[in-house]
Formats: C-alpha cells, sequence, structure tokens
C-alpha cells in the first residue's frame, strides 16, 4: 500500500527515475538467469547404461576420458534380474569391478549405479533386444534428472534400430512424468563390432564380458556374439600384421 501511495505522489521525473531503474532490475534478473541456464547447459551429464559388454564398456571409456570430479560420468548397471542368465550377471559384474580399478587408475571419474530389479518380468519380446531396451527404461528412470543425455551403445546391426522411435516416444512419456527432460545421442549407431573392438583394443579384456549363452561365467564360444567378437579379433588381429609388415 505504502508502495501504491508514494507511487501516485511521484512526479514524472520520479515515475522514469522509478521505471528506468525496474527495468535495468530486469535486464540483471533476465541476464543472471540467462549464466543460470548457461551453467546448466555446461554440467548436463552423461548417462551410460552400462551392461558390462564390449560395446558399453566401449562407449564408457570414451566419455570417461574427458571426465572430471565435477562433470563425472554416469553408468547405470543392472546388477540382478531374475531373467538373465545368473553365470552371465556374474562375469559381467566382476568384468565391471576390473573396469572401475583400471578407470580409476586412468584417473577416470565413474559414479557407478546399481539397480536391482525384482520380480518375474517377461523376456519374450521379439529377440532379446526388446526386452533389454525395455530392462534399461526401468533402470534409468529413477536415475535420471533434466537435461541428462543418456547414449545408447546400439551399434550398426542390432535390431534396436526397427523401434527406436517407439522406444524413445516412450521413454519421454516417461520422462515427462517425472518433469524431466532428456536427449539420446547413439555415438555407435554407424559402428560394426569390428570398429568397436577397433575403439577399445586397449582396455585389458578382462574389463568386459559379452557372452549371453555363458554356463560357466566364460565366454561359450559358440553364440552369436561369440562368433561376432572372435570374426572381429581375427580381422583386427589380420589388420595389425599388415601393418607391421608395410611399417
Ligand atoms: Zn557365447
Amino acid at each position: 500500500m505504502s508502495g501504491l501511495i508514494s507511487l501516485l505522489n511521484a512526479s514524472l521525473e520520479d515515475l522514469d527515475f522509478i521505471l528506468e531503474n525496474s527495468f535495468k532490475k530486469r535486464l540483471v534478473i533476465h541476464s543472471t538467469l540467462k549464466v543460470i541456464k548457461e551453467v546448466r547447459v555446461d554440467v548436463n551429464r552423461y548417462v551410460i547404461p552400462w551392461s558390462g559388454g564390449l560395446d558399453s564398456t566401449v562407449v564408457l571409456d570414451d566419455y570417461a576420458a574427458t571426465s572430471s570430479k565435477l562433470y563425472k560420468v554416469i553408468a547405470v548397471s543392472v546388477s540382478g534380474h531374475p531373467n538373465i542368465n545368473k553365470h552371465q550377471m556374474i562375469a559381467q559384474n566382476k568384468a565391471q569391478k576390473n573396469y572401475m580399478v583400471y578407470a580409476k587408475r586412468r584417473g577416470y571419474h565413474i559414479e557407478h549405479r546399481k539397480i536391482k530389479i525384482l520380480g518375474k518380468g517377461e523376456w519374450d519380446g521379439r529377440g532379446d533386444v526388446v526386452a533389454q531396451s525395455i530392462l534399461w527404461l526401468s533402470a534409468l528412470t529413477p536415475t535420471l534428472r533434466d537435461g541428462d543425455k543418456i547414449l545408447f551403445p546400439y551399434i550398426q546391426n542390432d535390431c534396436f534400430w526397427h523401434y527406436k522411435d517407439k522406444f524413445e516416444a516412450i521413454f519421454n512419456a516417461i520422462c515427462s512424468m517425472k518433469d524431466v527432460k532428456v536427449t539420446f545421442e547413439y555415438p555407435l549407431e554407424w559402428c560394426t563390432k569390428y570398429d568397436v573392438l577397433s575403439k577399445g583394443r586397449f582396455i585389458p579384456k578382462k574389463c568386459w564380458f559379452s557372452c549371453d549363452r555363458t554356463k560357466n561365467s566364460k565366454p561359450c564360444g559358440k553364440c552369436d556374439k561369440c562368433n561376432e567378437i572372435k570374426k572381429a579379433y581375427e580381422r583386427l588381429k589380420a589388420k595389425e600384421v599388415l601393418s607391421e609388415r608395410s611399417g
């Protein structure tokens, strides 16, 4: 009220002064908000669904290389699930522990979050990949916050690309319920298994595990994943021999 009375009593000159100052204040607030917004854009986090397999470990390694104490990379893993091969889970958890030791030695800053999924979920989608992405959806949702960038490590010949749009739409709908907005990035979209192995050739082999038919926590050597990796290794070795000869 007193503000209104003093405004009524103010001369035109006074009013000019008040308006000019409030305009200046608004400018200050506007530029402060702009700075806050810019800082927020800078601190958007990279979140990686990390199975412990070759593809996700290569993506994690790539982004962790530019991490810092302030800008940690968030890796989310499923540490327990009723429908995942128990031996595979044990082997992947062990590989992840090995990788974390390796990453610490290299000075990387990774925040590793483990999610345990309970109950008896269905695992019968069209191929394992449908079930896998739904699994990631439930594992990632509690971790996500506004502005996060999710790095999905799907490669060129994964089935995921057939339903990417639907998957993103479902993911976005769930995020909007949480009042957060995230973006999706696919750093291995155009990579073959050979390209991925080539990128990750310096990561020790004990730091990832990629067989889903294992019965003793060792690669079975027969499944599609084992065969794909075997072929990629052969190609990589042949290339190295060739470059050694020409060098
Ligand atoms: Zn296998």
